[in-house]
């Protein structure tokens, strides 16, 4: 996957959806990431999670919440990109 920070996953989502709010998405995504250090699978099938769709979505991995196998252009979390 492609890592990116916090910050610049909220800027680049917030552009691309106005109504988001910077802040709320922020702290989803801080506790996205610590749900994942702290060893978070997926509901699904049990994997370790994508992050950024645990913040937007629901907590799962990249192809449990996208239904698509190659995750590789996508982004995920810089500190928790570790894949
Ligand atoms: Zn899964």
């Amino acid at each position: 996957m492609v890592p990116i920070s916090i910050d610049s996953y909220v800027n680049k989502h917030c552009k691309s959806n106005p109504g988001e709010e910077p802040n709320k998405l922020k702290k989803r995504l801080k506790e996205a990431v610590n749900n994942k250090k702290n060893g978070a699978s997926c509901f699904n099938c049990g994997q370790e999670t994508w992050a950024i769709g645990s913040a937007i979505a629901y907590q799962g991995c990249f192809s449990c919440i996208t239904g698509e196998a190659d995750g590789s252009e996508d982004y995920e979390i810089d500190e928790v990109c570790w894949s």
